[in-house]
């Protein structure tokens, strides 16, 4: 029959717990546990750190991205307007070339058919290297033609002088001949008519006019020209291509110009009242509240940049042009289109979604380093700890039997004796040894002998409590400091000790070694100034325990022995 000893239960009082024993057996101390907490202390505030950091990052990043995105849009649609001022200074310059031309001066001096011819060769020549302005009219200043070319598909045609109108009921004759010398007026850009009907295929035209002055300065006239814009509706086309959103191009009255479907450009010449401003109010009140910007809505965003044909010429580019005419706003008048991109919500979807992934790999890849980081330190936190444990278990315990050492029993020692002293407590002394152990090493050998030292102490150690501190102090010597216990709890704990090492023998396979063991108790006594001395008074007993014929217990107190 084994007695089933509780090996684990290490028996020292106050005395740093253990953190593994020979066995792999886990003492008060669980390394997993430790190594959890550690990790755990360093892995949260670090990934929370991580993440709020990256969050931030991520945040700002996005909205760098999306900004980037809206000035890349910003500075196409800025390319636009510049494109639609280059080529309108174009024509402009043209235009006055035309009107201050010398053979229309002499015309004017002198209006005879020679000159009339002359000055008609010399639109007509004009007009062949200029394919694009589809008539090129000269109207006196009471409205009536005065020469007209027609510039179809290459062919240059003198309209005859009797087959010239009068234009003085056109809107762009009314508007034109009210400027001064140099002003310039610019119709909006529409389709050609003929004969009442929206010539088909459609055939965009815009007019730009300007006053003719005779040698006196007195105004004879307008001279205008009708130019079809293909060539900068192919260009825009040509930068819608380049952007990011959905491009439109829209006059100032929010008609479509480009962008959408056939059937809904144009609509202002077919009497449809669907456009863009009526559609998108909201984008169409900031559209008109300034020249440039964006507009941000649950639809997406909205970028825009108006086009002011005129916007180089008024910085002086073009020579003797007169801008006042310009700021006055004519019924009809078309003074600026709008470049408008529209980023949808799915297509800033679209644009940060391969940022998002590359982000969320990276976030995981340092979370996961994070991980790994915070192991390594927890790791190397918790072999510190265990190392230094271990350093001062060494100091404290004995190898054999992990009990606690003759070190650890000075300092317990004294301090359990000014504890008992201050508080008026007992404290009591038992002092064991082995009877006849040299016998066992001799009979058997000295590991043996180890053996049966393990043994005994672990009995010793089933039978004291908690408080108590079970030293070994010397080969077979075992000493017990007992706080808070008087000299007959002890001497009953030290009889029960001595019954069962006597009842349990030490056995290994065949071999049974049976044991005693000899007692002497001692308590604190008056006078006592230092543990050592009822440590002397217990080892007295002990001698006397021997000397009686051993395994039995005696106590020294008041300067008697007693059985
Ligand atoms: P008694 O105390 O009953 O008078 O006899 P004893 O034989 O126990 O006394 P003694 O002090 O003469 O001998 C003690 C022996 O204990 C001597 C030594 O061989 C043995 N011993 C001391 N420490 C150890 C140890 O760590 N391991 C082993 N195996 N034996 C030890
Ligand atoms: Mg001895
Ligand atoms: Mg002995």
């Amino acid at each position: 029959m084994e007695r089933p000893y509780k090996k684990e239960a290490l028996i020292t009082m106050d005395s740093p717990s253990v953190i593994e024993d020979e066995a792999g057996q886990s003492n008060g101390f669980s390394e997993k546990k430790e190594l959890l907490v550690s990790f755990l202390w360093l892995f949260i505030p670090a990934s929370l750190l991580l993440a709020s950091i990256f969050y931030a990052f991520d945040n700002q990043s996005q909205r760098y991205e999306l900004q980037a995105t809206l000035i890349r849009e910003e500075s196409a649609l800025n390319s636009a307007s510049e494109l639609t001022s280059l080529l309108f200074e174009q024509k402009l310059s043209d235009l006055m070339v035309l009107a201050e031309g010398e053979t229309l001066k002499n015309y004017l001096h002198d209006d005879s058919m020679k000159n009339w011819i002359r000055v008609a060769r010399e639109f007509s020549l004009f007009a062949r290297r200029k394919p694009k302005y589809s008539q090129i009219r000269f109207i006196g200043a009471k409205g009536m033609e005065i020469l007209r070319i027609n510039n179809k598909a290459g062919v240059q045609e003198i309209v005859p002088r009797s087959k010239l109108q009068d234009k003085s009921s056109r809107y762009y004759f009314a508007e034109s001949i009210k400027l001064d010398e140099g002003g310039i007026y610019i119709s909006p850009l529409d389709l050609n008519i003929e004969q009442g009907v929206v010539e088909q295929p459609i055939n965009p035209t815009i007019r730009f006019a300007t006053p003719v002055v005779d040698g006196y300065g007195v105004k004879q006239g307008i001279l205008i020209i009708n130019y079809a814009p293909d060539e900068l509706l192919r260009r825009i086309a040509d930068i819608f291509m380049t952007l990011q959103g959905d491009a439109v191009m829209l006059n100032s009255n929010g008609y479509w110009l480009m962008g959408v479907p056939q059937q809904q450009l144009w609509g202002f010449m077919y009497g449809s009242d669907e456009t863009f401003a009526k559609q998108r109010p909201d984008v169409w009140a900031a559209i008109s509240s300034s020249r440039k910007g964006s507009f941000s809505s649950q639809d997406g965003i909205f970028i825009f940049h108006k086009a002011y044909p005129l916007i180089r010429a008024n910085q002086g580019t073009v020579e003797n042009i007169e801008m006042d005419s310009l700021s006055k706003e004519s019924g009809s008048g078309d003074r600026y289109w709008i470049y408008l991109s529209h980023i949808s919500p799915a297509l800033i979807e679209e644009l940060t979604a391969k940022r998002k992934i590359v982000a969320t790999v990276t976030y995981f890849l340092l979370f996961v380093m994070m991980g790994l980081i915070s192991i390594f330190f927890a790791k190397n936190s918790v072999q510190k700890k265990i190392a230094f444990q271990r350093l001062q278990q060494y100091a404290t315990t004995d190898d054999l039997t992990g009990l606690a050492n003759r070190r650890e029993l000075q300092k317990t020692g004294a301090r359990e004796f000014m504890r008992a002293l201050r508080f008026g407590r007992s404290l009591s002394v038992m002092m064991l040894d082995l009877d006849h152990f040299k016998e066992v090493n001799d009979s058997f050998d000295h590991t043996m002998g180890d053996e049966v030292l393990r043994h005994i102490s672990d009995i010793c150690r089933e039978t004291i409590r908690g408080q108590d501190l079970l030293v070994r102090y010397g080969g077979e010597e075992f000493v017990i400091l007992l706080p808070e216990t008087d000299i007959e709890g002890t001497r009953q704990l030290a009889e029960r000790i001595c019954r069962d090492v006597e009842a349990w023998p030490y056995e290994s396979g065949e071999t049974k070694i049976p044991i005693t063991i000899s007692i002497g108790v001692s308590e604190l006594e008056i006078g006592d100034t230092d543990y050592q001395e009822i440590l002397l008074r217990a080892d007295k007993a002990l001698y006397e325990a021997k000397r009686q014929g051993r395994n039995r217990v005696i106590l020294m107190s008041g300067g008697q022995l007693l059985a």
